[in-house]
Parts: C-alpha cells; sequence; structure tokens
C-alpha cells in the first residue's frame, strides 16, 4: 500500500473536512488505493473499503488501535483495544459475487451493500428514519427474487421477513468487515453489550490529528526560518522534527 506524505494528509484533511462521513472514507480510501478510484470503491463491498482505511492507519500510526464507546446502560465511556491485522485478516472472507441465497421456497441473487449504497440511500430517506433506509438498502441489493411456484419476478419488499432475515445473515457473512463489532463489559456497571467499531471514523480522527500537528510544525517553521509551507511538508519527518527541536532548544 501507498504510504500517505505530509503534504496528501493535508491535502486530504481539507477537501475532507465538509464531505458526509461515508464520502469521507470512500475518499481517505482512494487516496491509498492502487488505482480502483473513488468510483470503483463506491461499487465494491463496504468491507473493501474498511479493509483501505484499515491499511492506511497501520501506515499512518501503527496496527496497535485504542478506541472509546458509551455504555449503553449507565452512558460512561468503555475504552478498548484492538488492532489491524486480525481485522485486515476478515478481508480474505469478503465475497464480492455472492450465490443466490435459496430459503423457503425464494431464489434471492444479491450482491454485498456497497458505500455507492449507503450514500444514495442516506440522500433518498434521510438519516432520521433508519427502517425506510434498511428498506431501500435491500431493494438496491437484491437483483432478482423469484419465487418457485410462480414465473413472475417478486419485489424485494414483498420478502417474508425470514428470508429477509437469512438474506442479513448471509451478507454479513459475506462482508465480515461492513460492521466490526466488538463484544464488551463495562468496567462501571458490569453490563455487557456489543458495540460496534467505526473504522472510517476512528481513521478520519487520526487523520484530523495528524493534519493538526503538521499545521503547527508549518507555522513554528515558517516564523522561524521564513520557510513556506512547500518546503516544511517537503522535508522527511525526521528532519522537520530535529529542525523544531533547535527551534524549541531541544536541540543545542
Ligand atoms: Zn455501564
Amino acid at each position: 500500500m501507498r504510504v500517505l506524505s505530509a503534504g496528501e494528509v493535508l491535502r486530504l484533511w481539507d477537501e475532507c473536512r465538509d464531505a458526509s462521513p461515508d464520502g469521507r472514507a470512500l475518499a481517505l480510501a482512494a487516496a491509498v488505493d492502487g488505482g480502483t478510484g473513488f468510483a470503483g470503491l463506491a461499487d465494491r463491498p463496504v468491507g473493501r473499503v474498511t479493509a483501505l482505511l484499515l491499511r492506511l492507519r497501520t501506515a499512518l500510526s501503527g496496527p496497535e488501535m485504542s478506541a472509546t464507546v458509551t455504555c449503553p446502560d449507565c452512558g460512561q465511556a468503555v475504552e478498548f483495544q484492538t488492532a489491524t491485522g486480525p481485522l485486515l485478516a476478515l478481508e480474505d472472507k469478503v465475497v464480492d459475487s455472492p450465490q443466490p441465497l435459496l430459503h423457503g421456497g425464494y431464489e434471492v441473487t444479491w450482491r454485498c451493500p456497497s458505500y455507492g449504497d449507503l450514500l444514495a440511500v442516506a440522500e433518498q430517506s434521510g438519516a432520521e428514519d433508519p427502517d425506510r433506509g434498511a428498506a431501500l438498502l435491500l431493494d438496491r441489493c437484491v437483483q432478482r427474487v423469484r419465487h418457485e411456484e410462480g414465473t413472475a419476478p417478486v419485489a424485494a419488499a414483498d420478502l417474508p421477513v425470514a428470508v429477509c432475515e437469512a438474506l442479513s445473515d448471509a451478507m454479513s457473512a459475506a462482508d465480515p468487515l461492513a460492521d466490526v463489532l466488538v463484544d464488551l463489559r463495562c468496567p462501571d456497571c458490569g453490563v455487557q453489550f456489543t458495540a460496534c467499531f467505526d473504522a472510517a471514523a476512528f481513521v478520519w480522527a487520526e487523520v484530523e490529528s495528524r493534519a493538526r500537528h503538521l499545521l503547527l510544525d508549518v507555522d513554528a517553521l515558517a516564523r522561524s526560518y521564513g520557510w513556506s509551507e512547500r518546503d516544511v511538508l517537503a522535508l522527511s519527518e525526521p528532519r522537520r522534527a530535529a529542525y523544531l527541536r533547535i527551534v524549541t532548544g531541544e536541540l543545542p
């Protein structure tokens, strides 16, 4: 995977600040991808994008991750540790072209949800109506339905609940990185719960943090030496750090 230069990190931060979370995830993944590009990634299973984001995170800050979620029972912050390696190993299980689902007399041809689907559904349903969002997502990802006793195609919205549940299970199995679930226990109230680790939000927070530090570096060196932003960003990280230590008096 390509490692981003300091200038690219700042450019990404600049471009993605005002984007939606889904649009931002795609832009970050496209920046480290070997050439599939934004549009190509938008059509792939969500987990393929998650894997690229985890690789970006490894390149930026290493594999170990410490994250925080809110306990659903008492509201306390619960910290947990995870790592990019075991999550990236799940990418081998992502199925780009799944087999049709056979359940209850139905044959359902389907595909895994992509970021393109998530963006389209968010545009149509708004963030306030998760039920409508789920129905729209199902409609987009179900390509064809046939029932063994009928010749006419069946609409995704007319599928029985049991078939929809089987399809949901099949989608989770075919894209285990679409939702990264972590089993946790709250140290304050003791309740056990499952949290969803939002890899895209986590990586974006790190890009923001990296960009803030770079801006401070540029500011300090521009003031001291009169260098331009381009001059400072062109320095290797060790040289930039060495000049900063000279400026702050740590390196005589
Ligand atoms: Zn709790």
